[in-house]
């Protein structure tokens, strides 16, 4: 039987995740299908743009899907929602202990068995030998290592958390939904943005970062060196990939993926430069680097983003 093998792509938001699962989704026979905790039922209710443009409802890999959540009313989506919210990144602490882990396993598995289902269908109807799951939860990957029947890989991705601080500054709009007046994702003070970002990457840290199949991926080399991480992730997961896709070292030729949630850039394709980002070095403020960089302090020294940096005149 051919092996269902699920990328998760762990890392605080801001760090790099859509661009990232689209240039795996280019890979033959790889399927990115986005951040799929972010509540599918919601998302399928809404009939928010797929990433490839499409309503939900309409695209031709998730209309086959969403067929099966026609009966949801909002009261139900809203029950699910409430449901899932039981279930914080903060509980995957409680594998610590042999009681904690009885009490998560059990809280866990009618989630679980709902995305095993989901992903043994977008197995069936993609066709593919891999998927990617871009998202970015601990609590997410813990129901997905909780599936028997598939090899989870974990990429754990980190930004510096500086440039992650600066994008949550932003104000972004939501593009996920069709209907209602236009949303926004929320704005993070550096102080909440740098605290959220040390507890996440300690907790992706705390649950794989031990393990075989954990490879952690440094978005500033990603973006350096593209091709390489591609090729570094396709040798962990044990996969021979061709990367025609690339027309030069940092230039690609991106087909739209069938991607649900993201960032507003899901919706690019065509000859797409892949950019370094360094703008928080000139356009943040001192004082808001000096707080993003006090209150991330022990892991961005640990990751090295002191040293990467250093002599910069705007730092
Ligand atoms: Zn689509």
């Amino acid at each position: 039987m051919k092996s269902k093998k699920v990328i998760f792509i762990a890392g605080f938001g801001r760090s790099g995740t859509t661009i990232i699962s689209h240039l795996l989704g280019q890979i033959n026979e790889w399927f990115c299908a986005g951040e799929i905790g972010m509540l599918l039922e919601r998302r399928i209710y809404d009939n928010g743009p797929c990433s490839c443009s499409a309503p939900i409802q309409s695209c031709p890999v998730w209309s086959q899907i969403s067929s099966e959540y026609t009966h949801l009313t909002e009261n139900d989506v809203e029950r699910i929602l409430q449901e899932r919210n039981t279930f914080k990144n903060h509980h995957c602490w409680h594998q610590l202990t042999k009681r904690g882990r009885r009490k998560l396993n059990a809280k866990i598995v009618e989630m679980s068995r709902k995305y095993a289902n989901l992903l043994s269908r977008l197995f069936e109807i993609t066709g593919s030998r891999v998927i990617i799951d871009a998202s970015k939860m601990p609590s997410h990957g813990y129901l997905l290592q909780s599936i028997e029947d598939i090899d989870l890989y974990i990429i754990h991705l980190i930004r510096d958390p500086r440039a992650v601080a600066f994008s949550w500054l932003k104000n972004k709009k939501v593009y996920d939904i069709i209907k209602g007046e236009p949303r926004y994702f929320p704005t993070l003070h550096p102080i909440q943005s740098a605290v959220i970002w040390q507890w996440w990457n300690t907790t992706i840290n705390f649950m794989w970062g031990r393990q075989d199949r954990y490879v952690r991926v440094f978005y500033e080399d990603f973006i350096e060196n593209p091709k390489k991480t591609l090729i570094n992730i396709a040798e962990k997961v044990g996969e021979k990939v061709n990367l025609d896709f690339f027309i030069d070292d940092h230039m690609v030729n991106m087909e739209p993926v069938h991607a649900i949630a993201g960032n507003p850039t899901r919706f690019n394709s065509g000859p797409t430069k892949l950019k370094k980002d360094i703008r928080w070095l000139s356009e943040m403020s001192r004082y808001k680097k000096f707080l993003a960089t006090i209150f991330s302090s022990p892991l961005l020294i640990r990751y090295g983003y002191l040293q990467r940096y250093a002599g910069r005149p705007n730092l």
